[in-house]
C-alpha cells in the first residue's frame, strides 16, 4: 500500500500534511501525480474552517496518470482532471444548469489536489472530466483551466463570451474589473482576446495588483483606497465620459465594492458578480432603476465541461497568456508557507509544484 503526502483543513482552522494511504484504483479510474497545483481563494477560505463547501483541497490541478484502470487513459499521459462533474442526467444538467447538478457538487478527488498522488473517481473519468494535453501545454499552465473556465461560464452568462463563433452577443467597448486579484486579472486577459479593442479598467486597493492590471493588462487603475469611503464609481464611471460601462464584473465578494460597481454600469448595460459574498451578504436595490436603466445583473458558480473544454483550447492556441500570473512556487512540504503567500498582497498565483 502507497503511502502519499496530501493537504488537510487542521482542526480549528490552518492547513496541515498529512501522511495517508493513497486510495486504491477502482474499476475505470486513474492515479494522477500532482506536477502543479493551484492555490485558489476558495482553498484559503476553507483554511478558515468556515468554509460553506467541501474541506478538500486543491482542485487547480494538472499532472501526470500513474495507474490506470480506464480504457482511455494510459499510464504516463499528460492529464487535467476536473474535481466536479456533472450527471448529466438529473433536471438541473438537462436544463443546461450543470454546475447545479447536485452529483458536481459531491464529485471530488481522493484525497485532494494538493497531495503526492490523488485518486480521479470513475464517476469523473466516465464522464469526460478528464483531459489529456499537449508537451506545448506546461504542467503550470494548465493549472489555469479550471479558474479560466470558470471566468468564460461567467462572460457566457453576462453575453460577453460565444462558445459557437466569434460573434458576441453584447458589443463590448468597454468594462470595468471590480477586484484585480488571480481572478480579475484571469477576466482581463480573457475579455481582451475575446474584445481585442475592448478598453479596460480596474479598481482594487492593493497597489501591487493595480500595477500588475496596468502594466500586464493595458488596464485603467483607480485606487479605491484612496477615494473618499472607497466609493469608487464617480471616479470609474469619468473614464466612460460619464456614461459607465457595457460591462462590470465585481471579482471580489465585498458588498460595498458590489455596491459602487452597480453605479458604473451604463444603461443597458451588464454586472456580473463573480467574486463570492459572505454567507447572508445583501444588498438593497433601486428597482425603479434597475427597470427604467434595463439593467442586467447576472452571477455565475464554477464551470462545466463545456467551458472548461473551450479554456483548454485557449491555453493550448495560445490565446490566453497566464505563465505572467504565477508568481510564486512552492513544494507540497511548504503548502504552509504557500498558503500564507497567497494571501499576501504581493503574490498573483501561488502555485504548489509536484
Ligand atoms: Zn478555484
Ligand atoms: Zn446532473
Amino acid at each position: 500500500m502507497k503511502q502519499v503526502r496530501a493537504a488537510f483543513v487542521k482542526q480549528g482552522g490552518g492547513v496541515e500534511l498529512r501522511r495517508l494511504t493513497r486510495p486504491d484504483l477502482e474499476d475505470s479510474s486513474i492515479i494522477v501525480s500532482m506536477k502543479a497545483s493551484g492555490i485558489c481563494g476558495t482553498d484559503l477560505e476553507k483554511l478558515t474552517g468556515l468554509g460553506i463547501t467541501s474541506t478538500i483541497l486543491g482542485h487547480e490541478v494538472s499532472g501526470v496518470v500513474t495507474e490506470s484502470a480506464s480504457a482511455s487513459f494510459d499510464e504516463g499521459d499528460r492529464v487535467i482532471p476536473h474535481h466536479h462533474v456533472s450527471c448529466n442526467e438529473c433536471d438541473h444538467c438537462l436544463s443546461g444548469a450543470h454546475t447545479m447538478c447536485q452529483r458536481y457538487k459531491n464529485s471530488n478527488f481522493s484525497p485532494g489536489g494538493f497531495a503526492d498522488e490523488f485518486l480521479v473517481p470513475a464517476y469523473n473519468v466516465t464522464r469526460g472530466g478528464v483531459y489529456r494535453i499537449s508537451d506545448g501545454l506546461s504542467f503550470e499552465e494548465a493549472t489555469f483551466a479550471e479558474p479560466l473556465g470558470c471566468c468564460i461560464r461567467g462572460l457566457l452568462h453576462a453575453g460577453a463570451f460565444s462558445l459557437e463563433s466569434r460573434d458576441m452577443p453584447l458589443k463590448l467597448r468597454n468594462t470595468l474589473v471590480v477586484g484585480a486579484g488571480p481572478i480579475g486579472l484571469l477576466h482581463m486577459e480573457l475579455l481582451r482576446s475575446q474584445h481585442p479593442e475592448i478598453t479596460i479598467s480596474a479598481v482594487d486597493m492593493i497597489p501591487a495588483r493595480l500595477d500588475f492590471a496596468e502594466k500586464k493588462e493595458r488596464a485603467n487603475v483607480i485606487d479605491a483606497s484612496k477615494v473618499e469611503n472607497g466609493a469608487f464609481s464617480e471616479k470609474s464611471k469619468k473614464i466612460t465620459g460619464g456614461a459607465g460601462y457595457d460591462l462590470v464584473v465585481v471579482a471580489t465578494g465585498s458588498e460595498k465594492a458590489f455596491g459602487e460597481s452597480v453605479k458604473c454600469v451604463r444603461k443597458s448595460g451588464r454586472l456580473l458578480l463573480f467574486g463570492v459574498p459572505h454567507k447572508g451578504a445583501t444588498h438593497l436595490l433601486d428597482l425603479a432603476s434597475l427597470l427604467l436603466d434595463e439593467l442586467t445583473i447576472t452571477s455565475s458558480y464554477a464551470t462545466s465541461e463545456m467551458e472548461l473544454q473551450r479554456a483548454i483550447e485557449l491555453l493550448e492556441n495560445r490565446k490566453i497568456d497566464v505563465g505572467k500570473f504565477v508568481t510564486a512556487r512552492y513544494p507540497l512540504e511548504k503548502i504552509e508557507e504557500a498558503m500564507s503567500a497567497a494571501r499576501s498582497e504581493n503574490q498573483v498565483k501561488v502555485l504548489i509544484t509536484g
